[in-house]
């Protein structure tokens, strides 16, 4: 399999250049030339969710062994998923939750971060390329923990991440300053999270940095989620919801489900799309948006516009005005690249696209749209909880609200799976909020305090860190980035 840039289809590159890279030499995303087609019996017949991982990957990584990728899955998706990885849970009739917070970090980006590092290790290995790569990573909380564990102890990769001193949640700075491991470093930096986020764009884009560290055979990487490899794990688990709903009865074998995704960067619902153009029988996929809600509007009317104000919301992580993934869509709804580039060109100059009508009408066949405002995602997280007895976080809320919005107007009604995201013990404050509950200020205190309330239990990786050894205390200022890059 070839991957073509979103911005240019008249080259191609193979799958180890499609991850080894990261983003084309025009500013473009790696899509693939076409979509692989998967036998759904086949597919729901496998035996675990490592295996229906290595099926799928081996569609599209057609240079990596079979051998290695069977071992690269099992892996990642081993013992540190408690064997529940993809699991699905019913919430009520009709309404499931694809829980993809059973991994080491407690949020999805898991599955994307635990197999990543392995693609890019073998993929290097296949390109004969022998350099140090060293991971610079900018984070408001959740991508940071991800890529350190999924980076821990890998061997030719370092990886330092950079968090905001104030703008991370107690839980979230001790996931990410306990860390272990001999090739990872973690700073605080003192500023907001755009202030980190521009000084390690900056040192991406330092001619100098880049050519001393070439010397050195440093190069410079990050682990950010328009990485083709990150994208390709996220296609799995559609499959495997699917395979549980067919082997509880839900739905027959070829049945149409629909899915609805809480949206941020566009990576986790764009998976959906390349698991329906593979032969899944997805109905409709529903994009959930917080108050920051560009998506929502794209997908009704197709103007992008990002010009407009920015919300922190108590869903943080889908706090994001300009979501990368979306021009892989966009590229395969247009089917152009030049006109790709156009738009993205124009979104950068002017903060805003439109497509044209019959792009729009494409998009619209596969996605639906809706939005919830934290005070909605509140009480939607409530009413799940008090209806249903089912436990869900702050960014799934939104999720729930979505699918339910769109349920009742859907005529053709089919059964929903949500996309859960986080585990609830991540966000214990506003969840014990939502359900009208005084939180106290300790995070700790809260989680048991949630526990309690729910009778749930908090996750051993969460709830254990309370008193564990910060290993990283050190705080620089922006500008210092750099430098950090250059010790590498
Ligand atoms: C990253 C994240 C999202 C958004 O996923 P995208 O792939 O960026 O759309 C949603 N929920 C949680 C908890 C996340 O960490």
């Amino acid at each position: 399999m070839r991957f073509y840039s979103t911005r240019n289809d008249s080259e191609t590159v193979s799958a180890a250049q499609a991850i080894v890279q990261g983003l084309s030499k025009e500013g473009g995303l790696f899509v693939p030339e076409a979509f692989p087609q998967v036998d759904l019996e086949e597919v729901c017949a496998l035996p675990d969710y490592p295996a229906m991982a290595a099926h799928i990957l081996q569609k599209f990584l057609t240079e990596y062994s079979e051998a290695f990728l069977t071992s690269a899955a099992q892996n990642a998706y081993g013992p540190s998923f408690h064997g529940k990885a993809g699991q699905l849970s019913k919430v009520s009739d009709g309404l499931f939750a694809l829980e993809l917070w059973h991994g080491p970090t407690c949020a999805f980006k898991d599955y994307a971060l635990q197999l990543m590092p392995h693609l890019l290790v073998e993929g290097k290995k296949i390109l004969g390329r022998q350099e140090l790569t060293y991971i610079l990573v900018a984070t408001s909380g959740d991508t940071g923990k991800a890529a350190l564990a999924g980076y821990q102890d890998i061997p030719g990769i370092k990886i330092t991440v950079f968090y905001p001193a104030d703008g991370t949640s107690q839980v979230q700075r001790m996931q990410m300053t306990t860390q272990a491991g001999e090739n990872v470093a973690v700073f605080a930096v003192n500023g907001n999270f755009d202030d980190a986020q521009t000084d390690v764009k900056k040192a991406f884009a330092d001619k100098e940095l880049e050519a001393e560290l070439a010397q050195r055979n440093v190069r410079l990487s990050s682990a950010n989620s328009i990485n083709w490899g990150r994208l390709v794990p996220q296609i799995v688990y559609y499959f495997a919801a699917y395979q549980q709903l067919v082997q509880s009865n839900a739905i027959a074998l070829g049945e149409p489900v629909d899915f609805c995704v809480p949206t941020g960067n566009f990576g986790d619902i764009l998976a959906g799309y390349y698991a329906k153009r593979m032969g899944l029988p997805v109905h409709k996929l529903v994009c959930a948006s917080n108050r920051n809600n560009v998506l929502t509007e794209f997908l009704r009317t197709g103007v992008y516009d990002a010009r407009r104000q920015f919300y922190r919301t108590t869903s943080p992580s889908m706090d994001i005005l300009v979501s990368s993934n979306l021009e892989r869509l966009l590229y395969h709804m247009s089917g152009s690249a030049q006109k790709v580039a156009g738009w993205m060109d124009q979104l950068a100059r002017e903060g805003y696209y439109q497509v044209d009508e019959d792009c729009l009408a494409k998009i619209q066949e596969v996605f639906a749209a809706g939005c919830a405002d934290d005070v909605a995602a509140a009480g939607q997280l409530r009413e799940v909880f008090e209806k249903d007895g089912y436990l869900c976080d702050t960014h799934t809320a939104v999720a729930f609200h979505a699918a339910k919005e769109y349920a009742g107007q859907a005529a053709d009604a089919v059964p929903m799976v949500v996309l859960s995201t986080a585990n609830p013990y991540k966000f214990p404050k506003d969840v014990l909020a939502a359900l009208g509950q005084t939180a106290p200020e300790d995070e700790f205190e809260a989680m048991d305090a949630l526990a309690g309330y729910t009778g749930t239990r908090p996750p051993e990786e969460l709830r254990g860190l309370q008193g564990a050894l910060e290993r990283f205390d050190k705080t620089i200022r922006p500008e210092e980035i750099t430098a950090v890059a250059r010790m590498a």
